[in-house]
């Protein structure tokens, strides 16, 4: 399928308008990386460092990471590299960590609440973060966070390795972006200072449209209930990118929806200017980018939620049929 698209592979996801979208990609395994060059993905938008942790039997050790990062980067070639901070808990369990019982594991203690309460395996990761960067740019995402002080918290655990990594006399990285995930609807609410303070956000769609409509993600009964491109959702994804504008803080889009071309667009046409997805969805969705408009779109996808509409997808495909 990806060489339906090699023709456009070394382009610009350039849209008719001129409108340029960056299309970087989701990874969580070495053996991801080749796919860096053969899709085109301008970095990685999102590694998830999990994986790591989930394919073994006991917590790795920090100079297995360092390195294992140290590979990532340098298969990246010099392309910006997202790494995502351990993010378990709902349905990532690492064996070797005493699963907690609790009612309702994706409302529970997940991701970076596990990273704050119990430090001790944050502050590895990132050190052999910084380690494995050593004299190279470094960006650290943390995820899930739901209110301004987790990112604070988080950030000053970023700076204290920094600073106990000068102590011990080891390199730097050349320069440091710290950025969240907005996964939760309370964080698009969170003062401004919030988003001056973080370097970039970026949407985990995934979890963000669970929280958004109360549906389970993993329960296909209720959740394509709702639809990706829902009004309702589709402002409020409107309304992250123009707090974000406000700063002048980078925001992209990661969850899996941002691989579908029709929703690609339309997020596209709501201000994203930054999407991360599988590898093999890079084709499509440049393809689809290339061939329209994205004033005429936000102009359907406009008159659509004037109209009272559900879902903007209808109209938003009927107006595709009429494009080449
Ligand atoms: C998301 O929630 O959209 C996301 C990218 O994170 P994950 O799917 O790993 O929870
Ligand atoms: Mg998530």
């Amino acid at each position: 399928a990806q060489e339906r698209y090699s023709s456009i592979r070394d382009l610009p996801a350039q849209a008719k308008c001129g409108t340029v979208v960056q299309l970087h990609m989701n990874a969580g395994l070495m053996a991801d990386l080749p796919s860096l060059n053969s899709s085109g993905a301008e970095g990685v938008g999102l590694f998830r460092t999990e994986l790591q942790f989930l394919i073994r039997n006991q917590m790795p050790r920090r100079a297995e990471l360092a390195a294992i990062y140290a590979r990532v980067m340098d298969a990246a070639g010099g392309k910006r590299v997202v790494f995502r901070t351990l993010d378990i808990g709902s349905d990532k369990v690492l064996p070797y960590m005493k699963p907690q019982d609790e009612p309702n594991p994706a409302l529970g203690w997940r991701a970076i609440r596990v990273g704050l309460d119990k430090p001790g395996v944050m502050r590895m990761q990132l050190q052999a973060l910084i380690r494995a960067a050593s004299g190279r740019p470094l960006t650290i995402m943390f995820p899930f966070v739901a209110q301004f002080d987790e990112y604070r918290e988080a950030r000053a655990f970023v700076e204290g390795e920094l600073h106990r990594e000068a102590r011990l006399g080891h390199p730097l990285p050349e320069k440091i972006e710290i950025g969240a995930m907005l996964e939760t609807p309370s964080l698009a609410f969170a003062p401004r200072q919030f988003f001056e303070m973080t370097d970039f956000i970026s949407i985990g769609g995934n979890d963000l449209k669970q929280f958004f409509f109360a549906a389970d993600r993993e329960n296909e009964r209720v959740r394509r209930r709702y639809d990706t491109l829902n009004v309702s959702y589709l402002s409020f994804i409107e309304q992250i990118v123009n707090r974000c504008n406000e700063t002048g803080t980078p925001v992209s889009f990661c969850g899996e929806d941002a691989g579908r071309p029709v929703e690609a667009l339309c997020f596209a046409a709501m201000g994203l200017r930054q999407l991360s997805m599988r590898p093999a969805s890079i084709g499509p969705v440049k393809n689809l980018l290339r061939r329209v408009d994205l004033r005429e779109a936000k102009a359907v996808i406009d008159e659509a939620r004037a109209s009272g509409i559900q879902s903007v997808r209808k109209p938003v495909k009927e107006w595709l049929q009429t494009q080449d």
